[in-house]
C-alpha cells in the first residue's frame, strides 16, 4: 500500500476542503436589490421585505 511521502499540513488540508463547505443556510437573494440576505428578515442592504421598503435608507 502507497504510503504519503509527507505529512498533509494543516494549510494544505483546510485549502483543499475549503470547497467541501456547505452553502450558509437561510441565505436567499433579495428580489429588491440581488443581495444576498436571511430570509423571513429584512434586507440589510435596501431595508425591504415582502416586496415593502419597511427601513428607509438614511
Ligand atoms: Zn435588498
Amino acid at each position: 500500500m502507497a504510503v504519503p511521502f509527507r505529512r498533509t499540513s494543516k494549510t494544505r488540508k483546510r485549502q483543499r476542503r475549503s470547497h467541501l463547505r456547505m452553502e450558509i443556510p437561510g441565505m436567499v437573494k433579495c428580489p429588491d436589490c440581488g443581495e444576498m440576505k436571511l430570509s423571513h428578515r429584512i434586507c440589510k442592504n435596501c431595508g425591504s421585505y415582502k416586496g415593502e421598503t419597511v427601513i428607509e435608507k438614511k
